[in-house]
């Protein structure tokens, strides 16, 4: 089911009561609820169980010297039932069984023992008959709060529990005074309902903590989603599709620290295209929008590092930056870039009859030591562009950065655009 189909069903189970009374989620909730606390609530049975079992093994002396007509007997049922199913149901409960069966086993556990304590004082002809009402309270309050079952599972429980005892003093008497077995009586069923209400309430309580908590965990996930999404709108640039100027900074910025640390080059190609103010002019904006769009589509499928970014930086200025490779490498791949929009072959009929959309590159390529900054691959491309302008366009220039360049900003600012080629790198 997806996540967004949850919300409505929470709200729909916080908000009506009268689910509440059933205390059961709509199937796909159910399964989740399941699916999210089973192995917490397996764990938690297991570790009742186990307390309670060894409980109940240090309080069954004073059983049996409490009855001593049915002691052997009561040592015998007990070590055979209560004691060892106790036991098994605990152990089970580590392999974390599918929920039916889960209940089910300790409800078995839970009535089992009730069963034997009503059992072993309907036998006894002790007048300790008191501490049969103390038992079987105990085991009652156990079922419900101590060990609790699902609602439903303590629900049914406990009816069979006080079936077995009310039965009993009803049916047999016990030997006891009618005021004793009626006070006794009313004393169990009026601590089957109040624990009853009480386990209804805790699992009322489990079941809506777990509905706000779900509700805003499904909320952060939503709000990170969108967190997403609107980041990467921010960062994309809507007419062509590529990073945007801000995408660019950050990368740029990102790759630099990056290429400081492991003291690799950085490369940086800066594509402008030629003459746009004349296509422009000629063909109107939307159909320079076009042509930007099949330029930028151009580049990016040119690129094939995992690591290339493209960029529009604004007008009809793109950016491609280009990690670990060195100039001459950046220039071979700015040349691949301006041949494939030359092959593009699209009119550029605001020149002439015969004129085509181009673009011209500068290239630059650093390494991140000796106090450069970022800025300074930027405008040393930036420079390479404008020498690819100034010497005829449709080409591509490398900023000459030179091996005797001195350290800092004073060596970059002399650089100079080199063109390599217009149509060939060279
Ligand atoms: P050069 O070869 O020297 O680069 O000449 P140019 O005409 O390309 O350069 P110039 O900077 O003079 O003109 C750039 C033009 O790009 C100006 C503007 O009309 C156009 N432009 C800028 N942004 C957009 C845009 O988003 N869409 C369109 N269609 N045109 C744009
Ligand atoms: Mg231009
Ligand atoms: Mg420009």
């Amino acid at each position: 089911m997806a996540e967004t189909e949850y919300p409505p069903l929470i709200e729909a189970w916080l908000s009506r009561h009268q689910s509440w009374l059933k205390l059961v989620f709509p199937p796909a909730l159910e399964a989740r609820y399941e699916a999210d606390t089973r192995r917490e609530r397996s764990l938690m049975l297991c570790r009742a169980g186990f307390t309670g079992t060894l409980t109940g093994l240090a309080i069954f002396p004073a059983l049996c010297a409490a009855l001593p007509d049915v002691a052997l007997l009561s040592w015998r049922l007990y070590l055979e039932t209560s004691l060892m199913v106790g036991f098994a149901v605990a152990l089970a409960m580590r392999f974390d069984p599918p929920p039916l069966l889960r209940e089910t086993l300790q409800w078995f556990a839970n009535v089992l023992n009730a069963l034997v304590v009503t059992f072993l004082f309907a036998k006894s002809r002790s007048p300790e008959h008191t501490l049969y009402a103390a038992g079987v309270i105990t085991l009652i309050v156990y079922s419900t709060l101590g060990v609790p079952l699902r609602f439903r599972f303590a629900l049914s429980g406990v009816v069979a529990i006080l079936v077995g005892f009310v039965g009993d003093l009803v049916l047999r008497g016990s030997g006891l005074a009618d005021p004793v077995r009626r006070d006794l009586v009313l004393l169990t069923v009026a601590t089957g309902v109040f624990t009853l209400v009480a386990n209804w309430r805790l699992e009322l309580l489990q079941r809506r903590s777990y509905l706000l908590l779900l509700r805003e965990r499904l909320r952060g996930e939503d709000l990170s989603l969108r967190n997403q999404e609107l980041d990467e709108l921010v960062r994309r640039d809507p007419l062509t599709g590529l990073a945007n100027r801000r995408a660019y900074d950050s990368w740029l910025n990102a790759l630099w620290q990056k290429a400081e640390g492991c003291g690799e080059p950085l490369g940086l190609v800066m594509l402008d295209v030629d003459r746009f103010k004349s296509y422009n002019d000629f063909y109107g904006h939307p159909g320079g929008d076009r042509c930007l769009q099949m330029v930028g589509r151009c580049l990016r499928e040119q690129l094939r590092g995992t690591t290339d970014l493209v960029a529009r930086l604004g007008g009809e200025e793109f950016a491609v930056l280009l990690p670990g490779l060195d100039a001459p490498t950046c220039a071979e791949i700015a040349e691949r870039l301006r041949g494939a929009v030359a092959d593009l072959d699209l009119p550029h009929l605001g020149l002439d009859s015969e004129g085509r959309v181009t673009v011209s590159a500068g290239v630059a390529s650093l390494r991140a030591s000796g106090g450069l900054r970022c800025a300074d691959l930027f405008s040393a491309a930036d420079t390479a562009l404008y020498a690819a302008k100034e010497s005829g366009r449709n080409r591509v220039c490398v900023a000459d950065l030179g091996p005797a360049m001195p350290p800092g900003l004073g060596g970059l600012g002399t650089s100079r655009g080199a063109p390599v080629g217009s149509g060939s790198v060279g």
